[in-house]
């Protein structure tokens, strides 16, 4: 079981999705694309919770990281 994001559930116009094994490494992605690509530099405490929240379980965790 892996953890999967998709960008466009914070509400942005935007077809990226993150997958990673943990949540932590998939937290640091997450970070790292919002600031390439939405100018993103320095999260509030409240968008990193947000972020969290809408981390989901994946199954196909493999399939999805080897798409990237
Ligand atoms: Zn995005």
């Amino acid at each position: 079981m892996g953890k999967i994001f998709y960008c466009k559930d914070l509400g942005s116009d935007c077809d990226w999705k993150g997958a990673a094994y943990t949540e932590d490494e998939l937290f640091r992605k997450v970070v790292e694309h919002a600031a390439e690509r939405h100018d993103i530099k320095d999260m509030l405490e409240e968008q990193k919770k947000r972020i969290r929240e809408l981390i989901k379980d994946d199954s196909s965790v493999k399939e999805n990281i080897a798409a990237r």
